[in-house]
């Protein structure tokens, strides 16, 4: 795991601002259906651990969208804010939403047997298909 910084962020009319005191700068992408369909094109996000204060609260609005997750989003704008894991109360967060993205490096794609044949991301990252990550992890992780 890298080195995690303190950063912070915003949705894109700004209702919702966040600071994530441990933003880990390895960035995945998830090409599972879900991302997909949530973001309209594909999850890229980085792992912030437990600890992120969120001010405008009363403008997220959170969908439940499976049994160990769910994901949060600006009612005012619709930019996706979070997918978080229900069990840990642990953030991922969409990077782009983050004000500098220093030093953050291209690490991991999940679900690589999702991805729509009409793309390629060419970086050299950890791959992972469903099946290797249903083999990991005892839950699904979408
Ligand atoms: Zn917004
Ligand atoms: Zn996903």
């Amino acid at each position: 795991m890298s080195k995690t910084q303190v950063a912070k962020g915003s949705c894109l009319c700004g209702a919702v601002k966040f600071l994530a005191k441990t933003m880990n700068p390895d960035i995945i992408v998830c090409h599972c259906k879900m991302c997909r369909k949530w973001t309209g094109g594909l999850l890229m996000s980085v792992f912030c651990g437990t600890d992120v204060r969120f001010t405008g609260e009363e403008n997220i609005k959170v969908f439940d969208s499976s049994q160990w997750a769910e994901r949060g989003f600006c009612n005012n704008c619709g930019s996706g804010l979070f997918y978080r894991l229900k069990g840990n109360q642990e953030y991922h967060i969409p990077v782009s939403l983050f004000e500098h993205c220093k030093g953050v490096i291209f690490k991991e794609q999940l679900f690589i047997d999702k991805k729509p044949e009409f793309y390629s991301f060419s970086n050299d990252t950890l791959n992972m298909t469903e099946a290797e990550i249903l083999a990991k992890y005892s839950s699904p992780t979408t």
